[in-house]
């Protein structure tokens, strides 16, 4: 109960926060007779917390959605190398500066090593994530995706050599807000990961990390394959 008591405040807290930047500029605006820069200024600003706004509460709907039974959530199978360069070409073009590489391990032999049962949008959502976190606490913005069928299941790697996590940060990583000490400086609200967690959680898989504090960070993506098959020939 307490858990959920601290979610729903953690919650209004992200929305009321741009909501309240977003009336204060209005209100200042709208004090006395403007010029056009000073408009246009204000609304760009506005925009600007607008879509942060609809991006932090599309999240949380996301993460309601995910924490929900499952026989809400459709499953079909799901090519990952698909969602991965789906979730590549959106991060990269909200971001231009944005390097990610995806590639194969020498295990990977035929197609069907790809294919998972899994809920597209939230697959996707939970790749992202993972793509865009790597990039945003990395200098040169840049990650590594490594697409590495195992026997029964399917490994995916997001590397970077970013600004990595502290022992202690590790151990709360998944929980909804929780923010890292060092990632203060770097915008977020602290839900993404919690959100790959559920969805992770949802198909049945896992996620594991490891990092190092000024080095770089490795999240691993374990996703089962349907039935549990043994899909490599060798
Ligand atoms: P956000 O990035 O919005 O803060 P997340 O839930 O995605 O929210 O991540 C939670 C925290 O985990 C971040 O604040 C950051 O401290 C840490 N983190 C996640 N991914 C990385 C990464 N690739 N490198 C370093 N720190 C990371």
């Amino acid at each position: 109960f307490n858990m959920q008591k601290n979610f729903i405040a953690n919650a209004s807290h992200e929305l009321r926060t741009p909501l309240t930047a977003i009336t204060g500029q209005l209100e200042v605006i709208l004090m006395k007779e403007r010029n056009e820069e000073e408009y246009r200024e204000t609304m760009t600003s506005v925009l600007d917390d607008m879509k942060s706004l609809n991006n932090t509460s599309n999240r949380l709907l996301l993460l309601a959605q995910a924490s929900s039974e499952t026989s809400k959530v459709d499953f079909n199978p799901t090519r990952i190398d698909d969602l991965l360069w789906q979730a590549q070409q959106e991060i990269v073009k909200r971001n231009p500066d944005y390097l990610i590489e995806v590639g194969f391990s020498d295990t990977m032999e035929e197609e069907a090593q790809l294919t998972v049962t899994g809920n597209d949008q939230l697959l996707k959502t939970a790749v992202g994530n993972l793509m865009e976190n790597g990039c945003k606490y990395s200098n040169h913005h840049k990650v590594q995706v490594l697409i590495e069928p195992k026997k029964k299941v399917l490994h995916v790697h997001f590397s970077d050599n970013g600004i990595g996590i502290s022992p202690n940060d590790l151990k709360q990583i998944f929980e909804p807000f929780h923010r890292g000490s060092n990632a203060l400086g770097y915008k977020g609200h602290g839900i993404g990961l919690s959100l790959v967690d559920r969805i992770v959680q949802l198909h049945g898989g896992r996620i594991e990390v490891t990092s190092e504090v000024g080095k770089g960070t490795s999240f691993k993506l374990i996703l089962p394959y349907p039935n549990g098959e043994n899909l490599t020939t060798a």
